[in-house]
Parts: structure tokens; C-alpha cells; sequence
């Protein structure tokens, strides 16, 4: 079998990498090698499918529009009276003249015939009557009643006009009319699998008849932090101790990838606590994140355990911050091949690592296993405001403020404090300034490139 330390050792197809200075780019897709997208689907109300994942291509069963309509309130008629001698010519060019035979609003067509130099009053929406393929644009057109006189603006709906009368050079044929199928043909693919449903693509489904709809199952990802020190909020903070703040930084994060979070809260520093909580994680999830204990003062302790379970790598990324990372499979059953198999993510402890640890390497992965279609991140090029010391052969992720000027062009300031501790600075940003792996220290003005919180976060 092929296991995770054979593809990163010495022996393997990744092995011109150092596992203990693996470029991010390296990481991400080792762990892509390792994910299979989920297999169970499950139909949901349309109204239940928004950010789940769609599971098979939703293929259009009519025709949208449904049928041809005008795109304009005004006066449907048959474009090829533009061309015929009803055209008459006056001082201020050819017009047309029409009688106005009925009227076609949206939700009731006219389905009378249309007589030469005949047309309908219709409005936006409203079936083209049979016979007519052109919509003259109400304010185009001079209105008259019985009467010959051009009736009050403010009723136009409501007074019976005779006839219009137009300039021919007012519409082309054709014009103002919405072709049938234009938006989708019946039998063509509305949206594909692997979409994540979006409020646009609930709308689309609507239009369609569609009453449910598959998706993929929720993903299940377990978590918990460890450490002696941690407490949870409600708890007093006795000497040493602080506020356990990944689970919840977890927690949101997993929520807005619309996952099944199951949170098995805060474990100890004690290894029968640790295997005990990493076999009951693993028997239910597809996934397990930690937090902490994987650090090099720490991660002795905990590779005992994870690989006592599993098949699990200790990396140290070419990233800051998040530089240590556990990552692998375990199995439930307290061994390889026992039980029920979940794939781990040991995150380091400090909350900025944790976060950009998810981000970079987690959140691809938990995509991809949902079964979506991978969307890159969009990466803005911005100008750097300040100078920054940053040091080749890493990827860095530092916390940016990002703004727009008049001219379009994007400036971005570093936040005060980079530590890998200090969820405030995470907090203030906007944006990551992604320093790419072999870029050395930036001057201030220097093209650097953002990720922008907004739609990631
Ligand atoms: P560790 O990786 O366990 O050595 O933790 C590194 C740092 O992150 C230490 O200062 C920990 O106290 C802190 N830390 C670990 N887990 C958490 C957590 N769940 N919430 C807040 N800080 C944490
Ligand atoms: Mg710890």
C-alpha cells in the first residue's frame, strides 16, 4: 500500500522536497492526492440547496422563455410593414401608421389574428401574437383615439387607441422581441455538477420547474483543541491558563464552508485523552482537524498517538505563519485499516497559524471531498504601501488592510503585529499580502499580490 511517509521520504515521487521546508504549493497537492470526493448524494427541497453542492448536471426539461416576448411595453406588428409601401414619406422621413387591434400583457397573450397594418398595445413579458416578430418602444409612438386626438399621457393604458403612428426608422425588424429558448434550450445543461448552488442558481432551478434537487451529503468534519492551558469561555482563568479560541475560529470557518461541524471540545495533554478522542472522531467524520501539539516542543506526544492510528506525516511547511502541520489517515478501529478511515489535519496552536493553516491547506481539501469543482482564489496585484522584510524560500501570509484608490489601483498596508499569536491583527485585516515562496524584502511601492477576506471569510 501506498502510504503517506513513502510519498514524501526519500524514496518517493515527492521526495526532491525537504518534508521540514515543504513548499506550500508541494503540501496542497499531496493532500489533493489523498482526498476522494464523497460519494453519497441525497435530493433536498430547492429551498434547502443554497451552498450545497450539486451532485449531477441539471439538465433544462422546457424552454426559457418559453415562448417569444417583447423585451419593451409598446406595440408588437410584423416588422415587414417597415419595408412596404405602407411606409409613407413626410417632410421628417417614412412613417408608419397602425391600427391597434388588442392588447397582449404578461400572463394574458392576445390570440386573435393580426390584419395587415394591424398591431397589439403589449407589454415587457407578454407573448408576441402570432404574426408579429417587432416591438415599437411606446415613447416612439404617437398615440390617437376615435377620435383623432392624442390621448392624456396618464391614461394610456385605459383609453382605447385607434392607431399609432411612428417613425419607420424608429425600430429595426425584429427588434424588442425575446426569442424562445434565447436563455436556455430545452435538453441543454443549466448548471453542472460539482457547482456550489448559489442564490443566482436556486433562482435558475426555480425557473425551471425544478422542485428538489441533488446534492452531495454534508461533508463530517470533527475538531477539538488541545492543551492543559486551554479553558473554555464561561470557565474561570485560573494562573496560566487561556481562553480556547481555535474551536471557535474552527468552528465559524467550517460553518461557512457549510460542513456537518461536530465539535468534541477541548482534550488534554494526556495520551489516553488524546487516543481516546482521535479514535471516537475518527469513527465519525470524514474528516478530523486539531489544534496544538503539533509544534516541535509538543509533537513527540502527539506522533506517538496520531501514528500509533494511522498513517500520519509531521511537515514543516515553507509557510508563515502555520509552519508545523500533522497530516494523514486514521482509522477508528485503533490501528491501519481498522474501523472507520478519516483523514487528519494536526493544525498548529496559535490562532493565526490555525487560521491560515485552514485556509491554505485544509479548505481546498474539504472542497474538493464535498465534491465540488475547485475555484481558485482570486489573487489581486496591489501596490505595497510599506516596506516588508521577508526572507526567500517561504510562502508568507500576512495580515493586509487593502483599499481601492480613484484611480483603480489597490494599496495595501501590512497590520501592525505579525505574530502568530495575535487574532486582533486577524480581525483588523481585509486581506492576506501573499509573499510568494522565493520573493525576498519589499521596498515600499513594490507589486505585491492580495487575497481579499470578503467572499473567502
Ligand atoms: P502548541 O502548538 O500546542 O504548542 O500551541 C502553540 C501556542 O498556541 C501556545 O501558546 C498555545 O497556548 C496556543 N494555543 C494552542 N491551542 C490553542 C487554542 N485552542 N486556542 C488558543 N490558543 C491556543
Ligand atoms: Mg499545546
Amino acid at each position: 500500500m501506498t502510504t503517506l511517509n513513502s510519498i514524501t521520504g526519500s524514496a518517493g515521487s515527492l521526495s526532491q522536497f525537504d518534508p521540514q521546508a515543504l513548499p506550500v504549493s508541494a503540501a496542497q497537492a499531496i493532500v489533493l492526492q489523498w482526498v476522494t470526493p464523497l460519494a453519497q448524494n441525497e435530493r433536498v427541497p430547492l429551498r434547502d440547496a443554497l451552498a450545497r453542492v450539486l451532485a449531477a448536471d441539471v439538465i433544462s426539461p422546457i424552454d426559457v422563455p418559453a415562448h417569444d416576448n417583447s423585451a419593451m411595453d409598446g406595440y408588437a406588428f410584423d416588422g415587414a410593414a417597415l419595408l412596404a409601401s405602407a411606409a409613407v414619406g413626410t417632410p421628417g422621413g417614412a412613417t408608419l401608421t397602425l391600427n391597434v387591434a388588442g392588447k397582449a400583457f404578461a400572463g394574458h397573450p392576445y390570440t386573435g389574428a393580426i390584419a395587415p397594418r394591424a398591431c397589439v398595445r403589449i407589454m415587457t413579458g407578454a407573448p408576441m401574437p402570432a404574426g408579429c416578430d417587432t416591438v415599437v418602444p411606446q415613447e416612439r409612438v404617437a398615440r390617437s383615439n376615435a377620435s383623432g386626438e392624442a390621448p392624456a399621457a396618464a391614461s394610456i393604458t385605459e383609453t382605447p387607441i385607434e392607431s399609432i403612428t411612428f417613425r419607420a426608422d424608429a425600430v429595426t425588424p425584429g427588434a424588442n422581441r425575446r426569442r424562445q429558448g434565447e436563455d436556455l434550450a430545452r435538453g441543454s445543461a443549466a448548471l453542472r455538477a460539482g457547482r456550489v448552488l448559489r442564490a443566482s442558481d436556486i433562482g435558475l432551478m426555480a425557473s425551471l420547474g425544478v422542485v428538489d434537487v441533488a446534492v452531495k451529503r454534508r461533508l463530517r468534519v470533527a475538531f477539538f483543541s488541545t492543551g492543559d492551558e486551554l479553558r473554555s469561555p464561561g470557565e474561570p482563568l485560573d494562573a496560566g491558563s487561556i481562553y480556547d479560541s481555535n474551536r471557535y475560529t474552527l468552528g465559524a470557518m467550517l460553518q461557512r464552508l457549510n460542513v456537518e461541524p461536530i465539535d468534541l471540545g477541548v482534550v488534554r495533554d494526556d495520551p489516553e485523552s488524546l487516543a481516546a478522542t482521535l479514535k471516537a472522531a475518527a469513527e465519525s467524520a470524514d474528516v478530523v482537524l486539531t489544534s496544538g501539539g503539533v509544534s516541535v516542543g509538543e509533537a513527540d506526544f502527539t506522533r506517538t498517538q496520531l501514528q500509533a492510528l494511522g498513517d500520519v506525516s509531521f511537515w514543516g511547511l515553507a509557510m508563515r505563519p502555520g509552519r508545523p502541520l500533522a497530516f494523514g489517515r486514521i482509522w477508528s478501529g485503533g490501528h491501519p485499516g481498522a474501523g472507520h478511515a478519516a483523514l487528519l489535519f494536526g493544525l498548529p496552536g496559535n490562532p493565526v497559524a490555525t487560521m491560515v493553516a485552514f485556509y491554505q491547506i485544509v479548505r481546498p481539501a474539504l472542497i474538493a471531498m464535498s465534491g465540488a469543482t475547485p475555484q481558485p482564489v482570486p489573487l489581486i496585484p496591489a501596490r505595497c504601501d510599506a516596506p516588508i522584510r521577508k526572507r526567500p524560500g517561504r510562502t508568507e501570509f500576512q495580515r493586509g488592510i487593502a483599499e481601492r484608490d480613484a484611480q483603480g489601483q489597490w494599496h495595501v498596508a501590512p497590520t501592525g503585529s505579525q505574530s502568530s499569536g495575535a487574532l486582533s491583527t486577524m480581525s483588523e485585516a481585509n486581506c492576506f499580502i501573499v509573499l510568494a515562496h522565493e520573493s525576498a524584502d519589499l521596498d515600499a511601492g513594490d507589486a505585491v499580490d492580495i487575497m481579499l477576506f470578503d467572499g473567502l471569510v
